[in-house]
């Protein structure tokens, strides 16, 4: 048995399929510049055809969005720039088409990769796949064509490229990677495609070859090769109760998140751009809880202009339609960077300049934030909220400025819609432990417990070393939790957390007894979180919770919560 990190739920046992891409062997060669520019046409015309032939398989399964890969490829391969720079090569050198088609690449590459910048990298990769296809059309090499696969199949790989993963379709039941991470490109594609995926996989390439089968567990990932009977037996088990389970869910999608006894909570998700939110309804959520505008900033090489903003808040909020949306304004620093920007080297970055610190300083970048929200306002429900708020001042400081924002845009003539609430994340725990005092100003607070865990506990939340400190359920942290919602509710004010406890099956019953308003998670926990809602009592969570709130270690809690709840 193999172990790799569940990138994508689900389990399936079929037949592995091995993704083996040819070796390419390059070696200088002399020949006819004539000749050679023509066979480097006809391998350059063979490319684009075979772009667009992937293309057009991968349409019948993938959103627009998702083809555009593909556009960037093609964009790539009928680059003048490109195809210049080889033919003046071979001429320049009398040299064989597929040692100036690698040179140029190569060069074309290094170039993009020393830029530092997450564009431009992605660019880098564009090359690379455009380039290497070129090659094999020059060498006579074949390219798998993954859209081929007609038998269910789990695909084996070191790790597959955007244009691999564009090209799965309805018999891949799977795949397993050598490489990657939760966050990488082809984690999020199978999560789109809901797909299992087990990526980080070392070793999974050599363990098997096409035609074993394979037991793909990505609840757990675990990877099994050639199972024996039992064995297949068991996961294949575990892959119908995990499908009933999810077939089951899907009839919450639109019903109420309300408990036995008549308690309404709102179950929400969190998102990173527009791509997040069909996932969101799809999942039947009510709103979204969190939208964490960093990636606007991070995907990009500059700082997002209003305009940029604008159109990205707008999309999000139409495409709520008139649904709830948090945005969050940037959470930048920490370990989050930016190319373009450059961050003040500090000791301990987590508890340094970020985040509203950093906007309460850089007026223009946050000015430009608070623009762009204001005006795409009045395309839905919009609610705004800062990051790692510490003091009142701090809270009252960033109000202002979107109050003078807002002002500044209606003296303009500019619509901004009069309901837009502002609130704040409860994420350090000096907000937590104040946050009678806080409610006096902000309309509602969103708790992180991904950082307040980490401040209270004093345990980087990125570190392994001190990763049994990480404590969702230690008394200590649903104390602060519990302080949170009691000075929300206080001042008449709602409170949601938007931190990944929000969505653990267990943490529920306890955030439901402690009065949460608002839940707000990865859209595939929704369901799930909603049918434990449905099958809780609100007065006996109440009790439940006091209960957990006097226990002394988080094992006691969770030893109770279980021989309560059961999950
Ligand atoms: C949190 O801290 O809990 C949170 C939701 O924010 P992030 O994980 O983006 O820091
Ligand atoms: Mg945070």
């Amino acid at each position: 048995m193999l172990k790799g990190i569940a990138a994508s739920a689900g389990v399936s046992v079929a037949k592995v399929y091995k993704l083996e891409t040819p070796t390419v062997v390059i070696e200088k060669k002399s020949g006819v510049p004539a000749e050679e520019i023509e066979k480097f046409d006809a391998a350059l015309a063979k490319t684009v055809k075979d772009i667009e032939g992937v293309k057009e398989r991968a349409a019948k399964r993938l959103k627009e969005e998702e083809l555009a890969v593909f556009d960037a490829h093609l964009m790539m391969a009928n680059d003048p720039e490109l195809a210049s720079q080889i033919k003046a090569m071979i001429e320049a050198e009398s040299c064989n088409a597929e040692y100036a088609t690698d040179t140029v690449a190569n060069s074309m590459v290094a170039m993009f990769e020393s830029m530092d910048n997450d564009y431009f990298r992605e660019r880098a990769a564009d090359v690379k796949d455009v380039t290497f296809r070129l090659k094999c059309n020059l060498l006579g090499l074949t390219i798998p064509d993954l859209t081929a696969i007609d038998e269910d199949s789990i695909i084996v790989a070191h790790d597959l490229t955007p244009s691999d993963t564009a090209q799965l379709n309805e018999f891949v039941k799977g795949f397993a990677t050598e490489i990657g991470g939760k966050t990488s490109h082809s984690a999020i594609m199978a999560n789109s495609l809901e797909i299992p995926a087990v990526v980080g996989c070392p070793g999974v390439v050599d363990a098997c070859k096409t035609g074993d089968v394979m037991a793909l567990d990505a609840l757990s990932g675990e990877v099994v090769v050639n199972p024996d009977e039992d064995t297949v037996k068991a996961y294949q088990a575990k892959a119908e109760v995990y499908a009933k389970e999810k077939e089951e869910l899907k009839v919450l999608v639109n019903e109420k998140s309300v408990t036995k006894d008549g308690h309404e909570v709102e179950l929400a998700g969190n998102i990173g751009g527009f791509k997040d939110v069909e996932g969101v309804l799809k999942n039947g959520g009510e709103g979204v809880g969190l939208f964490r505008t960093e990636f606007l900033y991070m995907d990009s090489d500059h700082f997002p202009t209003e305009d940029e903003q604008f159109e990205a808040y707008k999309q999000v909020l139409e495409g709520m339609k008139g649904k709830k949306v948090v945005v969050r304004t940037l959470d930048i620093g920490g370990d989050k960077h930016l190319d373009y920007y450059e961050f003040p080297k500090e000791m301990n970055p987590f508890l340094g300049y970020r985040a509203i610190r950093l906007c309460l300083k850089e007026t223009d970048i946050f000015r430009t934030q608070l623009r762009a929200l204001c005006r795409a306002s009045v395309y839905g429900k919009l609610c705004i909220m800062f990051p790692m708020i510490a003091t009142v001042k701090e809270f009252c400081d960033a109000k202002a400025i979107y109050e003078d924002v807002k002002a500044e845009l209606i003296a303009e003539g500019v619509a901004v819609a009069d309901n837009i609430e502002v609130g704040m994340m409860v994420e350090i725990p000096a907000a937590a432990v104040l946050a009678d005092q806080f409610a006096k100003y902000a309309d509602f607070f969103s708790i992180g417990t991904n950082d307040l865990i980490q401040y209270s506990m004093a345990a980087d939340r990125m570190s392994e070393h001190v990763s049994y400190l990480y404590q969702p359920y230690n008394p200590s942290v649903l104390r602060l939790i519990a302080n949170t919602i009691k000075g929300a509710h206080s001042q008449g004010k709602w409170a949601g957390m938007c931190g990944a406890m929000a969505g653990e099956p267990n943490a529920v019953p306890i955030l439901l007894g402690l009065g949460l308003d608002e839940f707000s998670m990865s859209a595939t926990q929704i369901l799930k979180a909603r049918k434990v809602v449905k099958s809780l009592s609100y007065a006996e969570m109440q009790e439940l919770a006091q209960e957990c709130l006097n226990k002394e270690t988080m094992e006691e809690v969770l030893e109770y919560v279980t021989s309560k709840v059961g999950e």
